[in-house]
């Protein structure tokens, strides 16, 4: 019967998780955005009502209206404030917009009612009914458990059958076509902001009632409701209600068998992070959006002021700080060390990690464990292994989840972690928690309670000798590898960059430095509390990154100074303006999320290097200097052939079946080397499919494909590019955050694994090979070597796309529509530059092509495709002259091909 008891606590507590899932889907479903706000607008409402319910004294009901009416007209001053404005940015920097929101609004209500608890008085009926056990339940569970299964069937209703929510469902689908036909996507949404966040509204003045309000104690609700609407894939209202209440049913009943409240929270993410993991997918669909973040710093160590600054810090901290104070700046340093990491993790890596202050915590909490046992520098050695393993744990799932999807199961592991070991009392020492022994380096006393200054200045050093490391790595080859992840999983691998060793390095390396931070700032008291290291405090420490520079080394320094318990913390609290901090940074984070994404720090530089460039040239009466191309070393003198090893590529009886399409129906091709094969066929003949078959981006069902005498047909798309296996893009897919130079070299990179801990100490400049240098020469490209593609003209970026294919020196080239888009002159350099590759390297080419002047003046031989199987084959003239393939695959183009062929 105890079953049936907790089943119904299990259903209200599920419902409650509803209500915020809820209005996460329709806000999901309007906008396209994952909103991690939705729980403060909960927490508002909540305030609200108290507010009217207790502090104005008026009846329940009003209270409620208040409430609701108060969070909709938020939720819709919001959307045109932030989230409208945002539009045109990357679904990250949209969802790390909410997150401003959150600190925002909790600030602000922590700044009205402070963090003290508060009763909130319920308006549902309060009465209880005794079960056949003998147990009494309260009324007021059925209710919510009963509003939320109304409130589901309601917006089920209104989304699938009202012109409203087909309206609704339209926008999300596209918004271009929506406005064409007359319907403003921002009012579509706006309005569906305003419904999600009256919804969060009406959830806070049911849930808030059940325990005690604090200005937190509602943001918590976030991460079971993210993990409820994610199973509803943010779509379906009757899944995540299903989903939601699974979680509460689940909690509940781990209860009852257990005492452990940790287990009982832990489990259900457990469950769920493993279903999201299963559900993903280790490489991006080919209609994947990345998205665009914040610019990289290029990790140029500036040595003077690097070390002035250095020195000056010592000096402050030693000889001019108040002793009071200097624990505050030690507890600047560690902060700003964690916020480090954010820039190693989200910033070089493109991974959105909401764990890194539960994995500082976690180290903190070890090594004070490991203290009792070890020396203290073996201790935090110790502590910081053990948190990299976990940090390699946290990023198991970014092999298949990423983007916002990632933040979500990041926050959930967060949450895992923080229930089972931080806020556990059976380890984690209670209230007391658990005590540290006094630090010190080879003998050498660093107490924070005997020597402040000196343990600031070791915390000063250490993050020192962070920042080198951090920016020697995005120099290196590594860095570059990490970058082209962020800006294109698919391009990486095509070019034969390990995703899988390059996300869990990023992972392993950003959570050695947490963890560093984390120990500087746990040891500054006599015992660790593990507890302060809460999941929601990860969500800080992404947003004030974010505002100080999140590709930048010194935007962590900038951003950790907007957190609590740092020294601007102390400074400000004089005059109880440090209350005001949290609020600071939120709004901060949303004018620079609307102004330079690249954060203070980037833009604090670009003013200083405009001062400095106006002051130089007042002085030299001289032009402002100009960029600089990288130093390189090359030897580019050898006019040998280039190192290329001949080989086919034999495609046999290939099919790619789409679970019922057949994109590829049992094709067969041989490309032999120095030919040039063309793949024709009308949109939607499967030619990308095939390729991306050869390529081993997309599965095939069946059939074999050999380079050489190799069978490649189980490898992965890297194995088969390190082979000697490269492709261009349809779309280009160029690395946008790197230089020309960076992205040739990302390709060209003979990459040693060594190079993942030497590149932290001593990076390598670029080192083309002599083929890269003749690719340069052939594709004309040596000027452009140090811009950035986005500032290339489209007909370059597509030499670039073919350059950064060929660089490294493969045999066998697949080109996808290379000349889309080019005019007639960029066409022909195309050809030639293609057919050089073929003629003079002996490349084997495989190109997809539309422009059939192109296939008849470069392509050899000539297969056509019409619905995934081969109609024909043979030279061009032949087969393009074939009066079948004419009516097949040109149909309606013919007369266009005869013009063409005419003026040609
Ligand atoms: P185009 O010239 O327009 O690029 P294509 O010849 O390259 O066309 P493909 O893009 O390969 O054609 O598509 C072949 C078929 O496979 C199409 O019917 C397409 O809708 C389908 N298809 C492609 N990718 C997928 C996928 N991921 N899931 C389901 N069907 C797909």
């Amino acid at each position: 019967m105890d079953l049936l008891v907790f089943g119904i606590f299990g259903l209200a507590a599920g419902s409650g998780i509803a209500l915020v899932s809820l209005g996460l889907v329709l806000t999901y479903r309007a906008s396209g955005i994952l909103n991690f706000a939705q729980a403060a607008f909960v927490m508002v409402g909540a305030y609200v009502y108290y507010a009217l319910r207790v502090e104005a004294e008026l009846p329940g009901w009003v209270a409620v209206v208040g409430a609701v009416i108060a969070c909709g007209l938020g939720g819709l001053a919001i959307f045109w404030a932030v989230i409208g404005p945002l539009r045109h940015s990357g679904a990250l920097i949209r969802v790390i917009g909410t997150l401003a929101i959150v600190a925002v609004l909790q600030s602000l209500v922590t700044i009205i009612y402070g963090v003290q608890a508060r009763t909130v008085p319920g308006w549902l009926p309060t009465g209880s009914f005794q079960l056949a056990s003998g147990a009494s339940v309260g009324q007021d569970r059925l209710w919510i458990f009963g509003i939320a299964v109304v409130l589901t069937a309601v917006l089920g209703y209104v989304y699938r059958r009202t012109a409203f929510g087909r309206v609704t469902s339209a926008v999300a689908e596209n918004v271009r076509s929506t406005a064409m036909l007359g319907h403003s996507p921002d009012v579509i949404a706006s309005l569906n902001w305003a419904l999600s966040a009256a919804l969060a509204g009406l959830a806070g003045t049911l849930i808030a009632p059940i325990g005690v309000l604090t200005p937190s104690s509602l943001l918590i609700l976030i991460i079971p409701a993210l993990a409820a609407a994610l199973l509803g894939q943010f779509t379906s209202f009757g899944v995540t209600l299903g989903a939601a209440l699974g979680i509460g049913l689940l909690q509940s009943w781990i209860t009852n068998y257990s005492n452990n409240t940790s287990l009982q929270s832990a489990v259900p993410f457990a469950v769920i992070i493993l279903v999201l993991v299963v559900r993903g997918r280790g490489l991006p669909m080919r209609d994947h959006i990345y998205d665009s973040l914040p610019h990289v710093g290029t990790g140029r160590i500036r040595w003077i002021p690097l070390l002035t600054g250095t020195l000056v810090g010592a000096v402050l901290i030693i000889w001019v700080i108040p002793t009071t104070s200097v624990a505050a700046v030690a507890a600047t340093l560690g902060l700003a060390t964690i916020c480090l990491s954010v820039v190693v993790i989200t910033g070089y890596a493109g991974q959105l990690s909401l764990a890194q202050y539960v994995l500082a915590g976690l180290a903190g909490f070890m090594a004070a464990k490991l203290t009792a046992h070890l020396p203290f520098l073996l201790a935090v050695i110790t502590a910081i292994v053990l948190a990299a393993v976990v940090g390699v744990l946290i990023g198991l799932p970014a092999l298949r989840t990423r983007g916002a999807v990632l933040g979500v199961v990041t926050l959930g592991m967060g949450q895992v972690i923080y229930e089972l070991v931080l806020n556990n009392t059976d380890v984690n020492g209670g209230i007391l928690g658990v005590s540290v022994q006094s630090p010190e380096i080879l003998g050498w006393s660093i107490d924070p309670l005997l020597y402040p200054e000196r343990y600031a200045t070791a915390c000063l050093l250490i993050l020192v000798l962070l920042f080198i490391a951090v920016a020697n790595l995005r120099r290196g080859a590594v860095g570059r590898r990490l970058l082209a992840v962020r800006s294109n999983e698919v391009a990486a691998a095509s070019v034969g960059v390990s995703i899988v060793e390059s996300k869990l390095y990023a992972f392993a390396v950003s959570a050695v430095i947490a963890a560093a931070g984390g120990v500087m700032f746990a040891f500054l008291q006599t015992s660790v509390i593990a507890g302060q290291f809460t999941p929601l405090g990860s969500i800080n420490i992404v947003v004030v990154t974010v505002v100080g520079g999140i590709g930048m080394v010194g935007g962590s320094v900038l951003g950790a100074t907007l957190l609590p318990g740092t020294i601007i913390d102390q400074l400000l609290n004089i005059s109880a303006l440090n209350l005001y901090l949290p609020l600071a940074g939120g709004l901060l984070l949303l004018i620079v999320l609307r102004t330079n994404t690249s954060g203070l720090f980037e833009m604090n530089r670009l003013q200083l290097a405009w001062l400095a460039t106006l002051v130089r040239s007042r002085m030299r009466k001289s032009a402002p200097t100009r960029r600089t191309t990288p130093r390189i070393k090359h030897n580019n003198e050898s006019d040998e052939c280039p190192p290329i090893t001949p080989r086919a590529l034999h495609v046999t009886d290939l099919e790619v079946d789409f679970s019922g399409i057949v994109a590829v129906n049992h094709v067969d091709l041989t490309v032999m080397p120095g030919q040039i094969h063309g793949l024709i066929g009308p949109n939607g003949a499967g030619k990308t499919t095939l390729i991306d078959g050869v390529s081993g981006l997309v599965k095939c069902t069946s059939g074999r494909v050999i380079l050489g005498d190799v069978d490649v047909t189980r490898w992965s798309p890297v194995q088969r590019a390190r082979a000697g296996m490269s492709r261009s893009f349809q779309s280009l897919e160029l690395f946008d955050d790197l230089t020309v130079m960076e992205n040739l070299a990302v390709a060209a990179d003979t990459f040693r694994r060594r190079r993942y801990l030497v590149d932290l100490v001593r990076p390598e400049h670029i080192e083309l090979p002599d083929l890269a240098h003749r690719v340069i020469d052939e594709c004309d490209l040596a000027d452009v070597l140090d811009s950035y593609p986005t500032e290339l003209s489209y007909g370059r970026r597509r030499l670039v796309g073919i350059a950064r294919a060929m660089v490294w020196g493969p045999s066998v080239l697949l080109l996808d529509e290379p000349a889309a888009g080019l005019d007639d002159a960029e066409s022909a350099e195309l050809a030639r530059v293609v057919r050089a590759l073929a003629n003079d390297w002996g490349v084997a080419v495989l190109v997809v092509e539309h422009r059939m002047d192109l296939v008849r003046s470069v392509c050899d031989e000539v297969t056509v495709l019409a619905s995934g199987s081969v109609i024909a084959r043979g030279a061009p003239e032949e087969v393009l002259d074939d009066s079948c393939v004419l009516e097949s695959y040109l149909g309606v183009n013919h007369q266009n091909e005869k013009e063409m062929r005419t003026t040609s």
